[in-house]
């Protein structure tokens, strides 16, 4: 048996979706773009959304927006991707880390608190903090935009992992829904499509905003920094033909509506994927809340997550279980993984001087955690496989 750790679920309608593009007059950016942003503003509440070719392209298209630039700071948090970090390093910002919640894995608001704090008085304060929705399940935004409003920092969410969340419960007081996206409170979120996450386009990413005017300098950043809309021009010369201006300094970043129509297809099924995803959570929860050593994922109350991750940790002397665990399951054809290495361990991050030590939450974290298969199409006999073999794994392969 071969179970990966994360597997896309195609289907015919999506199928006929592409094709019908295919067959049609537009292969890149075209109408069905603007269809696929649309569906992505209906589902999660928000004015504005901006595709592109991925999660990275968004979150550097953001941080541009932002004004990002030499001599800023972007914090976020070491349980990552890097390209989180990276695309801060692209703008010629620095990149700092807080270190996570041990029981969320999420940005621990307390330090980021402390670190605000001190930054204050060293007059380092942040640009961006950059929040992450790890595994799906949603940051306190209400607590991290308090903080903003004191300390003057931007946020872009990374929701790459959390389409179809939500925050409602964590918001002190109120019974309204708060969906991942929304930007309630945040200035831009991020979702990625690419086919480990929770719906597909293949690749791509989208940022969602509910300030008109960071969208429009997305929409430019993404083509060239080029507009074509006439109230935005500089130069208005009627003497001469300019059909489009170049204003700012962007890049290709562009969707194509083959991606687009996958995506739109895709995104109907979003509450189908996150309920599958909870049953399977369910029946890991209830299969291996008996094995000792064994730490399930914390489930922050009234949260609604995504579950893109199902991380567990294999508790004890630092790492080794953890690796003998690892190796069992991949013997068995069970592709758990890790998720994350930290970022600042990244040997490219060491290099600027970042050291083992400097995020310990994280770093503990990535001594333990191993990923659990976790996607739509993953069967019950398969999820009791995977058990299975997780029981066995401690049982033979473990030192104590
Ligand atoms: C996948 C991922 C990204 C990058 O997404 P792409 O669409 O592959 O560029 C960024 N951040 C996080 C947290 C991710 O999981």
């Amino acid at each position: 048996m071969k179970i990966p750790y994360a597997r896309h679920s195609i289907f015919d309608t999506d199928l006929r979706a592409v094709s019908r593009v295919l067959n049609s007059e537009f292969l890149t950016q075209g109408p069905v773009v603007g269809e696929f942003e649309e569906q992505v503003s209906c589902l999660v509440g928000v004015d504005n959304s901006v595709a592109v070719n991925s999660a990275t392209s968004a979150l550097f298209l953001a941080y541009k927006a932002l004004g990002l630039g030499p001599g800023d700071f972007l914090w976020t948090s070491p349980n990552t991707f890097v390209a989180t970090a990276n695309c801060a390093l692209h703008c010629g910002a620095e990149v700092d880390f807080v270190d996570i919640d041990a029981a969320t894995y999420n940005m621990c608001l307390k330090r980021l608190e402390e670190k605000l704090k001190e930054a204050s008085r060293l007059g380092r304060l942040p640009k961006i903090v950059v929040p992450v929705h790890y595994a799906g399940q949603p940051c306190d935004m209400a607590k991290i935009s308090e903080l903003s409003a004191e300390f003057g920092f931007k946020i872009v969410e990374d929701a790459s992992h959390a389409i179809g969340a939500r925050y409602d419960a964590l918001v002190a007081g109120s019974v309204s829904e708060h969906t991942v996206g929304s930007c309630a409170h945040s200035d831009i979120t991020v979702f990625s499509f690419h086919p480990a996450k929770i719906a597909t386009a293949g690749e791509g990413g989208i940022a969602t905003t509910n300030n008109y005017e960071l969208a429009r300098q997305m929409y430019r950043l993404r083509t060239h920094g080029i507009t074509f809309e006439p109230d935005e021009m500089v130069w208005r010369d009627p003497s001469e033909i300019w059909n489009y201006q170049q204003i700012d300094l962007g890049c290709n970043f562009r969707m194509t509506d083959v991606l687009a129509a996958l995506g739109c297809s895709q995104l109907a099924r979003v509450a189908d994927f996150i309920s599958r995803r909870h049953e399977i959570a369910k029946r890991y929860e209830q299969g291996l809340k008996s094995l000792k050593g064994l730490i399930l994922p914390y489930n922050s109350p009234g949260v609604h997550s995504s579950f893109h991750l199902y991380p567990v940790r294999v508790t004890g002397s630092s790492g080794t279980n953890q690796k003998a665990v690892w190796a069992e399951m991949h013997r068995r054809g069970i592709g758990v993984n890790v998720h994350y290495i930290p970022v600042h361990r990244q040997p490219y991050y060491e290099k600027k001087g970042f050291k083992k030590g400097y995020c310990p939450e994280a770093e503990n974290f990535f001594k333990e955690v191993l990923t659990l298969p976790m996607y739509y199409s993953l069967k019950d006999p398969e999820i009791d496989y995977v058990m299975d073999a997780l029981f066995n794994a401690f049982e033979v392969g473990l030192v104590g």
